[in-house]
């Protein structure tokens, strides 16, 4: 894959590569330079991703040129935050001479006819795109499983999902391919996965992130956000994408504050509340332990630790489903191959949507596109799609409420680790629980991220949630930040690529 495969200074693949700041601050110093770091990564791709499957495409031709620019910037003298950084973005994403197909049939050959707001960015910044991450087909997943092309497997048992649905994205990080990445949540698919994979997810306040070039799932509730190794490595990712778009109407004209300031600062003075809702039966044992651990570690960091009750908590599945897929419904109105994707054979127009949207699209996005099409249908609106509006902003009002005691919410990430590939393709509404503890954030707006916060007895992946207030991003970095220091876990390599 890569056209240049020598590895740099004979470090071995298995050793873990720099993270986002340590690579950029590397290149940054001329320490090292954008083009060794991107062989670094590439030669990585090349030794793993025949495992993993995080990429569907890498660019080794594309991903140099950007990486020679960017050391011409650097000696330059231009300050380029992420400078050199290799990253995988979600195929989701518009990366301007690049495909973005949603891991969709139905987009196949798509280019884009720009960069995405957050993509031009991140270049802005002196980032290198290494390629095109995999994901279930339209973020419709918890599994990356409904992805059309190919598997992804879980970096630390291959046997294991890496969770959905930016799976790629977290694969592509926990396995050391790239140092960061872009993924998309719209229900928890940031979050998920990367509690799946042992790494760093963060969705930002709705509307703090531009979504142009983010082909849209549920306009309400898409967000792009940064998967990376550390909080730190996440936060600069997030500075530098977060901000006010005039191409986005929904983007907010607020100014993001410092999340690497907040990250250093600790936890003194925080009240971190914990989720009574999520404490209910049924928590599996080990993800009860471990969030006990959580709030030990939050204890010994100087934060102010009580439980905190969000009443409709338990709902957010049931509205998220109906919310998610009316939306999805519309969006997806727009593919009937006249306007994208490949055009089957067919002599009329009605022939032309049906083959099209038969052969284009997956059962997953069928039966969402079924689901929602039937919520929104003129005699059932008010029974589903307005019922479950109400709802929602009823649960907005539980955590306002509940923000008003603490300044933080903490919870699981995911109700269980990865699942064996396989083992949930038959059964949907099981497939769909595991979004439970990442939907009730999406469903408020609200900033949350997931951090790794143990292991299984089995070795795989514990995940923790933190939310907070719309826009109080600073807070929950500040908490992300003391609380990965307390628990202190090891950066090592994950033993199914390790
Ligand atoms: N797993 C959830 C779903 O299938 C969330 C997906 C997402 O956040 N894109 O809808």
């Amino acid at each position: 894959m890569a056209s240049e495969p020598a590895f740099p200074r004979g470090r071995p693949l298995t050793s873990r590569p720099a993270g986002v700041v340590a690579t950029a601050d590397g290149v940054r110093s001329r320490r090292s330079s954008a083009e060794e770091a991107l062989r670094d990564a590439l030669a990585r791709v090349d030794a793993l991703d025949g495992r993993v499957g995080a990429f569907l495409e890498v660019n080794p031709d594309l991903a140099f040129e950007e990486a020679r620019a960017v050391d011409a910037r650097v000696a330059a003298g231009e300050e380029l935050p992420l400078a050199g950084v290799p990253m995988a973005i979600k195929d989701n994403m518009w990366v301007a001479g690049r495909q973005a197909t949603c891991a969709s049939r139905i987009l196949a050959g798509f280019r884009p006819p720009a960069d995405a707001t957050a993509v031009s960015r991140l270049r802005a910044s002196g980032a290198v795109f290494v390629g095109r991450a995999n994901m279930d087909e339209f973020a419709m997943g918890s599994s990356t499983e409904n992805s059309s092309i190919q598997l992804t497997r879980n970096p630390h048992d291959l046997d294991r999902i890496p969770g959905g649905s930016s799976g790629g994205s977290a694969a592509a990080v926990a396995s050391g391919m790239v140092p960061g990445a872009l993924g998309s949540d719209t229900g928890g698919s940031i979050r998920q996965p990367a509690a799946c994979c042992g790494v760093v997810g963060f969705k930002p306040t709705y509307g703090r992130v531009s979504r142009y070039g983010l082909v849209a799932f549920a306009s309400s509730l898409d967000q792009i956000g940064p998967i990376a190794r550390s909080v730190e490595d996440a936060a600069r990712i997030y500075r530098a994408i977060a901000g006010p778009d005039p191409l986005d109407s929904t983007s907010s004209s607020r100014e993001p504050g410092d999340p690497e300031a907040a990250v250093a600062k600790g936890a003194a003075g925080l009240t971190v509340g914990f989720l009574e809702e999520a404490q209910a039966e049924g928590l599996d044992g080990e993800v009860s332990k471990n969030l006990d651990d959580a709030r030990r570690a939050f204890e010994s960091a100087g934060a102010r630790v009580k439980s905190v009750s969000v009443p409709r908590a338990p709902d957010a599945i049931a509205i998220y489903y109906v919310v998610a897929s009316a939306e999805a419904s519309s969006n997806l109105a727009r593919y009937d191959s006249v306007r994208y994707g490949p055009r089957p054979p067919a002599t009329d127009l009605a022939e032309l949507y049906v083959e099209s949207r038969t052969r284009g699209f997956g059962p997953e996005v069928k039966r969402r596109i079924l689901l929602g099409t039937f919520a929104l249908a003129a005699g059932y609106y008010e029974a589903y799609y307005g019922r479950a509006m109400r709802a929602r902003a009823l649960l907005s009002e539980d955590f306002d409420r509940a923000f008003r005691e603490v300044d933080v919410i903490v919870c699981p990430s995911i109700p269980a680790p990865a699942f064996r590939i396989g083992e949930k393709t038959d059964d949907p509404l099981t497939m769909y629980l595991s979004d439970i503890f990442t939907v009730p954030a999406s469903l408020a707006g609200l900033p949350a991220i997931s951090l790794p916060s143990g292991f299984s007895g089995e070795g795989l992946p514990l995940g923790v949630q933190i939310l907070g207030p719309r826009f109080a991003e600073d807070s929950v970095f500040a908490a992300a930040g003391a609380l990965e220091r307390e628990l202190a876990l090891p950066d090592e390599m994950p033993r199914g690529v390790g």
